[in-house]
C-alpha cells in the first residue's frame, strides 16, 4: 500500500484476519484470500505478485475512463488542501454547484435539480424517501407502494434491497415486503412462443394489473433500470420503458430510471434513459461512473414538474429534511468534475457509441461455444451466459456456479470476469480498444473452452 511499510503476505494477512467483505461464505471466514489488487493502470489491474488483468468488469462496473488518470488524482488532491470538507446541511461547496448543473445539463426533460449522495444505494434510498416526503405533503400518505422488476437490483439499504429481487439475493436478512411488489422481469427468454411485440404487452398489462391488486391510489412508483445489470444483463423489449411511463403517468405514478450503471456513459451517453431507451422519467439515480469510482459519490436528479408541486407556494409549511454528512463530498464532486472532463476531452462517449457494435459482435462470437447459451450486450456491457446441465447427477454445485469456475480460468489467464451464477458479466473500462477487446474476448472464449 501507498506509504505503507508492510508486504504483501502481511496485507493478505491482515486481510484474511480483519476484513468483512460484502460476500462471505461464513464457514471459510478468516480462511480463504480474495487477490490482492495492488495497482490499477487503464483497464488493467496488477496483482500483488505483478500479474496484470484486465479488469472485465471494470471494478463493479464503474472506472469508465480507467485506472490511474493524473486530472482525477491532481484534483482529489488539490481540493483536498483547499476545502476537504463542509456541512451540506449549512453551507455549499463550488465543486457540488457546479457538478449539479453540470449533470442538470445532461439530464432529460425538467430533471434539472440533483441530490448528492454517497453511492448508488443511498442514491435510490433517497429517491425513493423523497416520493414518500412528496406523497405525504401532498395529503396522500396512503400513495406508498414501490413496485420492481425480479431480476432488478437496487442496493443494500434496507429499502433498496427489499426492492432488489433477485432470489436467493438476501438469505438470512429480514426484508420489508408490506408496500414492494415484484413484477416480471422483461427478460425475453420468459417470452415463451410470444413474440417480442406480445411479450411487451403481456409485461405491460401485467403492470397494470398489479397496478389495480394494489389499487393506483396506494402506488407510489415504479422503480426500474433501463437494462437490468446485475440482473444479468437483461435488455427490455424495444418500447417498453416508455411504454411503462405511459402507465405511470396514467395513474400519477413516479417513474424512477436506476442509472446507477448505465450512466455516465457505459451506453454511449451521459444518461442512457432518454436517448438509448427512449423515456424521460421523472427521477434519475446515478453513482459508479460519476467519478469513474476513484472515491465514492451518487444522487438523484429530480423534474422540476415534480418539485414545484411541494415548494414554493405548494409546500404546506413542509421541510425536506434528509441526507447524509458527505452529502455533495467537495473532495467527490472534485473527482466527477475532473472525471467530466477526461470523458469529454477524450471522446469517450463517442468512442462508446464507435466501438460498441464490435465489442457486441464480438462477444457474440462465443455463442458457438457449446457451453454457451446466450449473449447479450448492449453499449459497453454484455453477458454470456452458460448452460449446465443440471439434471445429470454428476453435477456438483460448484459446476452450477459455472461463473466462478470461468472467472478462475480466465484469472490465470490474465482476465477477471464478473461471475453471477451461471453468467459472466462484461463492462470493461470505457477507454478500451479494439485490440483489448480481442484480448478480453480471446481469453474468456479458453476460459470457458
Ligand atoms: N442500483 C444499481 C442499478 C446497481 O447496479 C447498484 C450496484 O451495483 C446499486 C444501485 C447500488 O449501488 P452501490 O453499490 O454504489 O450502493
Amino acid at each position: 500500500a501507498v506509504g505503507s511499510q508492510w508486504n504483501a503476505t502481511e496485507m493478505e494477512e491482515a486481510a484474511r484476519r480483519h476484513l468483512l467483505s460484502p460476500s462471505e461464505a461464513m464457514e471459510k471466514l478468516g480462511q480463504s484470500a480474495r487477490p490482492l489488487l495492488s495497482r490499477g493502470d487503464g483497464i488493467y489491474v496488477i496483482d500483488a505478485k505483478g500479474r496484470r488483468l484486465i479488469d472485465g468488469p471494470a471494478g463493479m462496473w464503474c472506472t469508465q475512463i480507467g485506472y490511474n488518470r493524473r486530472e482525477i488524482a491532481d484534483a482529489i488532491a488539490e481540493q483536498a488542501l483547499q476545502l476537504a470538507y463542509n456541512s451540506p446541511w449549512y453551507t455549499v461547496n463550488s465543486p457540488s454547484a457546479e457538478l449539479a448543473a453540470r449533470i442538470a445539463a445532461m439530464t432529460p426533460g425538467d430533471l434539472n435539480r440533483v441530490f448528492f449522495t454517497t453511492g448508488g444505494s443511498t442514491a435510490v434510498d433517497s429517491a425513493l424517501r423523497f416520493v414518500e416526503f412528496y406523497n405525504n405533503v401532498l395529503g396522500r400518505p396512503e400513495k406508498k407502494h414501490i413496485i420492481v422488476r425480479r431480476e432488478g437490483y437496487h442496493g443494500s439499504t434496507a429499502l433498496t434491497a427489499a426492492c432488489s429481487g433477485r432470489a436467493g439475493n438476501w438469505p438470512n436478512f429480514d426484508i420489508i415486503s408490506d408496500r414492494i411488489s415484484f413484477i416480471s422481469s422483461p427478460n425475453i427468454r420468459l417470452a415463451g412462443d410470444k413474440d417480442e411485440a406480445a411479450f411487451l404487452d403481456f409485461l405491460v398489462d401485467e403492470f397494470r394489473q398489479e397496478i389495480a391488486r394494489v389499487g393506483a391510489d396506494k402506488v407510489a412508483v415504479f422503480l426500474a433500470e433501463p437494462l437490468l445489470a446485475s440482473g444479468g444483463v437483461i435488455i427490455p423489449p424495444k418500447g417498453y420503458h416508455a411504454r411503462f411511463k405511459a402507465v405511470c403517468e396514467e395513474h400519477d405514478i413516479v417513474y424512477i430510471s436506476d442509472e446507477v450503471v448505465t450512466g455516465f456513459g457505459r451506453c454511449g451517453e451521459w444518461f442512457a434513459s432518454e436517448k438509448v431507451f427512449g423515456v424521460v422519467p421523472d427521477i434519475i439515480t446515478f453513482a459508479k461512473g460519476v467519478t469513474s469510482g476513484y472515491v465514492p459519490l451518487g444522487g438523484f436528479a429530480i423534474s422540476e414538474r415534480l418539485l414545484d408541486k411541494v415548494s414554493g407556494d405548494n409546500a404546506r409549511g413542509s421541510n425536506y429534511s434528509n441526507g447524509y454528512t458527505y452529502s455533495g463530498h467537495p473532495v467527490s464532486c472534485a473527482a466527477a468534475l475532473a472525471n467530466i472532463a477526461v470523458i469529454e476531452k477524450d471522446g469517450i462517449l463517442e468512442h462508446v457509441r464507435d466501438i460498441s457494435g464490435y465489442f457486441a459482435e464480438r462477444l457474440h462470437s462465443l455463442a458457438d461455444l457449446p457451453l454457451v447459451a446466450n449473449v447479450r450486450a448492449s453499449g459497453l456491457v454484455g453477458c454470456v451466459e452458460c448452460l449446465v446441465d443440471t439434471s445429470s447427477p454428476n453435477v456438483t454445485d460448484f459446476d452450477k456456479r459455472i461463473g466462478a469456475r470461468i472467472d478462475i480460468h480466465c484469472a490465470e489467464l490474465g482476465l477477471i470476469v464478473r461471475p453471477l451464477g451461471n453468467m459472466c458479466v462484461m463492462s470493461p473500462a470505457l477507454i478500451i480498444t479494439r485490440e483489448q477487446i480481442d484480448d478480453m474476448i480471446g481469453i474468456l472464449r479458453q476460459g470457458i473452452e
